[in-house]
C-alpha cells in the first residue's frame, strides 16, 4: 500500500506550493476547468494521479473501450479551431482515438505545464484561520489553495470484487480501469473475465478473438444493445462539421446531452405493427436510438417496458446458437434502461465460439482466487490471465479515497456515510470553497459527460471569479439548502422503474454501501436553469462570508 503522508508529517516538509485554485483531476472536466480559471488570471494547479491527461480515457485502455455517445457530440464545444481541425475516425470513438484527442487539446492549450502528473491527493484540511485548504499528496507534496475543485470523476475508483486471495494468484491480472499501457497478449492463453457490465461486454469479444480459452463469470445479466459503430469518411465529417452550431444548441437543450431524445408519443398510442416496426428500425440504428430515442413510456411504464424487453430478448436469441446460453444472458431481474445501457459489438455472438464458456456466479460462485486461478463452488479452475471488469465505486468512491476535513474537524467520509449530501451536486455544507464537479447529485451519471459538465464548468468559473473579486471570499452551502437538494434528488427516484433495479445509481454494486439514489433525474436544461437561478439570486442557499 502507498504510504500516506499525514498533515502532521508534512509540517516538517518546508515547501508549500500556493495557488489560488487547485483542481484535482486532469480528465475532460479538469482540463476544461483549468482553461476557464486561467482566463480569470488566477494561479492554478491541476493535480493528476495518472501520467497523462484524459481521465477515463487515460485509465480505461482495455481492448474494446469506446464511447457510447457519438464522438462528435462528446468533444469540447469551446474551441472552434479544434472543431474544424479534428477528424473523428469513427462514429463511436475508441479509447486510443479519445486519448489522442485529449492529448491534442493538451498540446494546443499547453495544459501540461499547469499539471502535476503522477500525484495523488491523499488528504485536504480546511484551515479556518486563513480560509484556505491544505492539501497533501501521497508522496508528501504540500499545496495550499483558497479554492479546491474536485474534478475526480464519477467512475474513477475501481471496484475490486469482494473475493479473497487475489494476491495469491501467480498469473497476470488486470482491472479494466487500471489497464497497462503495454499490450496484454491473450494469444493462446486461458483467460477469465469477471463482470458483464458496460465494460465487460466491450472487453469480452476482444479477448475471445485471440485467447486459447475464455471463461466469462457473470453475476448479473445486462440488457446490452448493438452499438452499430461505423467509420466516418471525410464527407461525413464535413457534413457533421457544417452542423456543429445547431448540434451543440440541440444538445444543450436535450434531456441528457445526447443526440437522441425520448419520443413524446407513448408506445401504447400507436398500433402494434407500427410499434414493432419502430423497434426493428431502432434495433438497426446506432447507439442510444434503441434506448432514449424511443417512446417515452419505456422509461416509466413497466408493462410497456416489458414488451420492449421481450423484443430485445428475441433479438438476443437470434444471435446465440445455444438457447440455454441465451437464457442465461437475457436479464430476468430488471427492466431495460434502468441501468445505463451497455452498447456492444459482437458480444452475444462471442458465446457461439468454441473457445468461450459462461459461468453464472449465482450457481457457481467464486470462493477465492488461488495461485493458479480461482476456486469456485464446483472446484478449482486454472487461468493465465484474469480480467476484472468489476466496475467502480461510482459517484462517491473517488472523493472518499481522500481524507477531506472541513469545518470543526468534520470529514466528508463521515458526513456521507449514510449517502451523499450536496447542494446542487456541487457543494457540501461545512466544506467552504470546495467544489465537486461531476460527483453525486449532478447530471453526469445519466448523461453525455462533457455536455453535462460544460454548463457546470462555466458556472464554476463565475463563482471562482466572484470569490476573488468580492469582499466575501468564502462560500459554503447552507445546511438547509443542502438538505432540500438532497431530498429532492432522492425523492425524484422514489417509485420510478429505476428504483426497481440494483444499480450503481443506488450503490448496489458495493457491499455495505447505503442504498440511496445519487444522480439528478431531471433534465439538463432544468438543472442548468436551477444553477443559474441560484447564482442570479446572489447565491441563494449559500453562506457568503
Ligand atoms: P458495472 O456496470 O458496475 O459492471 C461491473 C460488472 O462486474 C457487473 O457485471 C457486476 O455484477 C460485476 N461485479 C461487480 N462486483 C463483482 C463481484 N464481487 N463478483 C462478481 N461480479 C462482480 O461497471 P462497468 O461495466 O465498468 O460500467 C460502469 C459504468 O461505466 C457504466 O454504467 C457506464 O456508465 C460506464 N461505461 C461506459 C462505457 C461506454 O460504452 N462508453 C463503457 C464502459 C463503462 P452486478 O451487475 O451483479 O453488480
Amino acid at each position: 500500500m502507498t504510504e500516506v503522508a499525514t498533515q502532521s508529517d508534512t509540517a516538517r516538509t518546508p515547501e508549500v506550493r500556493e495557488y489560488d485554485v487547485v483542481i484535482i483531476g486532469a480528465g475532460l472536466t479538469g482540463m476544461h476547468q483549468l482553461l476557464t480559471v486561467r482566463e480569470l488570471g488566477l494561479s492554478v494547479r491541476v493535480i493528476e494521479a495518472g501520467s497523462g491527461v484524459g481521465g477515463t480515457w487515460y485509465w480505461n485502455r482495455y481492448p474494446g473501450a469506446r464511447l457510447d455517445s457519438e464522438s462528435y457530440s462528446y468533444q469540447y464545444a469551446f474551441d472552434k479551431e479544434l472543431l474544424d481541425e479534428w477528424q473523428w475516425k469513427e462514429m463511436f470513438a475508441s479509447q486510443p482515438e479519445l486519448e489522442a484527442y485529449y492529448n491534442r487539446v493538451a498540446d494546443k492549450h499547453e495544459i501540461r505545464k499547469d499539471v502535476d502528473f503522477d500525484t495523488r491527493i491523499a488528504s485536504m484540511v480546511f484551515d479556518e484561520s486563513t480560509d484556505t485548504w491544505d492539501l497533501v499528496s501521497t508522496e508528501g507534496t504540500r499545496y495550499r489553495a483558497k479554492v479546491v475543485v474536485a474534478a475526480t470523476g464519477i467512475l474513477s475508483d475501481p471496484n475490486f470484487p469482494n473475493i479473497p486471495g487475489l494476491e495469491n494468484f501467480k498469473g497476470e491480472w488486470h482491472h479494466t480501469a487500471m489497464w497497462p499501457k503495454e499490450k496484454v497478449d491473450f494469444t493462446g492463453k486461458r483467460v477469465a473475465v469477471i463482470g458483464t457490465g458496460a465494460t465487460g461486454v466491450q472487453v469480452i469479444p476482444e479477448v475471445a478473438k485471440t485467447a486459447g480459452h475464455l471463461t466469462v463469470f457473470q453475476r448479473t445479466a445486462n440488457w446490452a444493445v448493438p452499438l452499430r459503430n461505423r467509420p466516418l469518411s471525410d464527407e461525413d465529417m464535413s457534413e457533421i462539421r457544417d452542423g456543429y452550431p445547431e448540434m451543440f444548441e440541440k444538445l444543450r437543450n436535450s434531456f441528457s446531452g445526447f443526440l437522441h431524445s425520448w419520443d413524446p408519443v407513448k408506445s401504447t398510442d400507436v398500433s402494434v405493427d407500427e410499434r414493432d416496426a419502430r423497434y426493428e428500425e431502432a434495433w438497426n440504428s446506432p447507439g442510444f436510438t434503441k434506448w432514449i430515442g424511443l417512446y417515452n413510456d419505456l422509461a416509466y411504464d413497466a408493462e410497456a417496458n416489458k414488451i420492449y424487453c421481450d423484443f430485445l430478448a428475441s433479438k438476443i436469441r437470434e444471435r446465440i446458437n445455444d438457447p440455454a446460453i441465451a437464457d442465461k444472458v437475457i436479464p430476468d431481474d430488471h427492466y431495460f434502461g434502468t441501468k445505463r445501457v451497455p452498447c456492444e459489438t459482437n458480444y452475444y455472438e462471442t458465446y457461439n465460439r468454441d473457445n468461450v464458456d459462461l459461468i453464472l456466479l449465482k450457481e457457481n460462485p467464486i470462493e477465492e482466487f488461488t495461485e493458479k486461478g480461482v476456486r469456485t463452488a464446483d472446484g478449482e479452475m486454472e487461468f493465465d490471465i484474469i480480467v476484472l471488469a468489476t466496475g467502480f465505486d461510482a459517484f462517491t468512491g473517488a472523493l472518499n479515497q481522500i481524507d477531506i476535513e472541513g469545518l470543526n474537524g468534520a470529514t466528508l467520509r463521515e458526513k456521507w456515510k449514510d449517502g451523499p449530501k450536496t447542494y446542487l451536486g456541487i457543494q457540501v455544507a461545512g466544506f467552504p470553497n470546495f467544489f465537486i464537479m461531476g460527483g453525486p447529485h449532478g447530471k453526469g451519471g445519466h448523461g453525455n459527460g462533457p455536455r453535462c459538465a460544460e454548463p457546470v464548468i462555466e458556472w464554476m468559473a463565475t463563482v471562482i471569479n466572484d470569490i476573488f473579486t468580492h469582499p466575501w471570499g468564502r462560500i459554503e452551502a447552507d445546511p438547509e439548502a443542502e438538505r432540500l437538494w438532497t431530498q429532492d434528488v432522492v425523492d425524484a427516484a422514489a417509485g420510478t422503474l429505476q428504483a426497481t433495479a440494483k444499480s450503481i445509481f443506488f450503490g448496489d454494486n458495493i457491499e455495505g454501501k447505503p442504498r440511496v439514489y445519487v444522480a439528478y433525474l431531471g433534465s439538463l436544461p432544468e438543472f442548468v436553469q436551477r444553477l443559474n437561478a441560484v447564482r442570479d439570486e446572489g447565491y441563494r442557499g449559500f453562506i457568503l462570508s
